[in-house]
């Protein structure tokens, strides 16, 4: 049967809950007290330096089990966080527990890796319910040391720029590197990149995909490289699925890669076991 209203109604999915709005609804009410139930977890996606094969960096990538429908696929649940306000409270323990796990690698593996989380633009935001504040934060972390980095889309440096600037200055300045991600799909002007405080540009799986037999794809991807590094930036080649695209792009002088060549997103004991086992 389905559900209309009330937070605290059990929703259930029926064969005939065919209308995709309604279907929304009843996922997004069902985001209500999935952080306190212990529905969300992070996968982490090793990250590997072209300059030595280890995995220095990761991604975390955050995960939604449904109690009934099983695993709910980021993409159909980050938008509904965002549209509830949730995306608060849900990316603030995002951010503490990819601090907390990149703390608990630096102990066990005796060396630093550097993990990532996505910010969406909401997230910024410095007024609403249940915005963080994240100076105060940042202020109140003991030193990541370069464990930590945030992943951003161009979409965010178009919202309120001043704002943006300031926060990614911020960020900056505590020590955590900034990533924009799937770099050239947005609507952006590339005059961003001279304003903004970056480290990584992460190149975006589209380009990647046809950097073996697309030749424009293999422009595109050459040419962000090239322009990456005039501007200071290291880049990292997303969505790498074959030796071939890896090779040609360590031709390029691409930095990091990450993709299912090297490993699909891990949950953390995986990520660890493999991390300890490619430290041999
Ligand atoms: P993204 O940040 O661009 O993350 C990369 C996506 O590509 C991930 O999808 C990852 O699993 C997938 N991927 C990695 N390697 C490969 C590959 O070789 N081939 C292919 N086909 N895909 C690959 P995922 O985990 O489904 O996440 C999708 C998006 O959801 C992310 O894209 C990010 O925009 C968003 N997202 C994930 N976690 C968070 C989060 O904690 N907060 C926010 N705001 N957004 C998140
Ligand atoms: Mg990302
Ligand atoms: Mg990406
Ligand atoms: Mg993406």
């Amino acid at each position: 049967a389905a559900k209309s209203g009330g937070r605290n109604r059990v929703v259930r999915f029926s064969p005939e809950m065919q209308d995709g709005a309604q279907k929304r609804r009843a996922l997004s009410d069902d985001l209500h007290g999935a952080l306190q139930r212990g529905e969300f977890s992070l996968h982490y996606q090793p990250i590997i330096d072209f300059a030595d094969g280890r995995a220095t960096k990761a991604e975390a990538l955050l995960r939604w089990r449904h109690p009934q429908r099983g695993a709910i696929p980021p993409l159909d649940f980050i938008p509904l966080l965002e549209e509830t306000g949730l995306i608060h409270e849900v990316g603030e323990w995002v951010f503490d527990e990819a601090a907390a796990q990149a703390e608990r690698l630096a102990r066990r593996l005796g060396r630093t890796v550097q993990i990532s989380v996505n910010m969406s633009a909401v997230q910024f935001a410095a007024h609403g319910a249940g915005a963080i504040d994240w100076g105060a934060k940042l202020a109140a972390l003991p030193p990541p040391d370069g464990r930590l980095g945030i992943e951003i889309t161009e979409s965010v440096l178009i919202e309120d720029q001043q704002r943006v600037k300031d926060c990614l200055l911020d960020f900056r300045r505590h020590g955590i590197a900034v990533s924009i991600d799937d770099f050239g799909t947005g609507f952006s002007s590339l005059s961003y990149l001279k304003t903004f405080s970056i480290d990584f540009l992460k190149i975006d799986a589209s380009f990647t995909r046809g950097v073996a037999n697309d030749e424009n794809d293999h422009a595109l991807t050459e040419a962000i490289i090239v322009m990456a590094h005039k501007l200071g930036f290291r880049t990292v080649a997303e969505g790498v699925e074959t030796a071939q695209q890896a090779d040609i792009l360590q031709r390029m002088g691409c930095d990091f890669a990450q993709g299912y060549l090297f490993s699909r997103p891990l949950p953390a004991d995986e990520f660890e076991a493999y991390l300890l086992a490619s430290d041999g």
